[in-house]
């Protein structure tokens, strides 16, 4: 393959993820408040605070899309600081970069794709994925490369769709496998990106796995925060 080592149905996700995140990128911020209630905008707040970040701070956001955490972290590095906004998807990163310009930053934003960053080790004070994790078709090799490019000290957090807790979830499957795709319909007239959002939802590793794959790429003191009854983990872990 021309990935060199991808088998065809790595290659099939890849591309069915491009596919979704071209497809949805304009309307992108509108679902994610509609879909989530505005619960995500609590998530992300919360992932902000667990991040330590400062003044002067350097951080990366991976899968950073329209750059909703990247202009939080603007905001709290300030000029003598470093918020480098990637995404693999043109599209997403393009709808980011615009943002971070029209609040008045002058940002780095970065194509690339969380399983080879473009990065130096032990650069950066916090690496942030949030809801991207999911999307790659390597989880180890990126939680290894985001573990790579913090520095001693620093922190990687993993904010995703996690396991929601047994009384919750006969709601939830309503929800997500019915629901949501409807919604996609009538809102974006995209049925099949929710289709596969709801799906890739039920693959993604639970908690505890999630917190195992993160010591494995050489994460310490890893823990994790059930949002909402575990409709979303925060996930933390240190280079130490
Ligand atoms: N972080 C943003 C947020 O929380 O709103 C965007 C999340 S969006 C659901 C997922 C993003 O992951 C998309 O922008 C998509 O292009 C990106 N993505 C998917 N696979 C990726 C990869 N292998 N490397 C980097 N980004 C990827």
């Amino acid at each position: 393959t021309h990935f060199g080592f991808a088998t065809v149905a790595e290659e099939e996700k890849a591309s069915k993820v491009a596919e979704v995140f071209h497809s949805v990128a304009s309307r992108y911020d509108l679902m994610n408040d509609v879909m989530s209630g505005g619960l995500h905008r609590l998530w992300k707040i919360f992932a902000i605070e667990q991040s330590g970040v400062r003044t002067g701070g350097k951080v990366l956001d991976v899968a950073g899309g329209s750059a909703d955490l990247s202009l939080q972290f603007a905001k709290k590095v300030g000029p003598t600081g470093q918020v480098i906004l990637t995404d693999i998807n043109s599209s997403m990163l393009t709808v980011g970069r615009d943002r971070l310009l029209d609040a008045g930053y002058n940002p780095t934003a970065a194509q690339c794709d969380g399983e080879k960053l473009p990065f130096p080790s032990n650069y950066f004070d916090c690496v942030t994925v949030a809801f991207g994790l999911r999307n790659m078709t390597h989880k180890d090799a990126a939680l290894k490369e985001m573990y790579r490019v913090i520095k001693p000290g620093g922190r990687v957090l993993v904010l995703e769709f996690s396991k929601v807790a047994a009384p919750l979830r006969p709601l939830y499957d309503l929800y997500s496998f019915k629901l949501l795709p409807v919604m996609g319909k009538l809102i974006a007239n995209d049925e099949a990106s929710y289709r596969y959002l709801a799906e890739s939802i039920r693959m993604h590793p639970d908690q505890e796995t999630l917190k195992q794959m993160m010591e494995d790429a050489g994460l310490e003191r890893v823990e994790y925060f059930n949002l909402t009854g575990g409709v979303v983990a925060l996930h933390k872990g240190f280079k130490l």
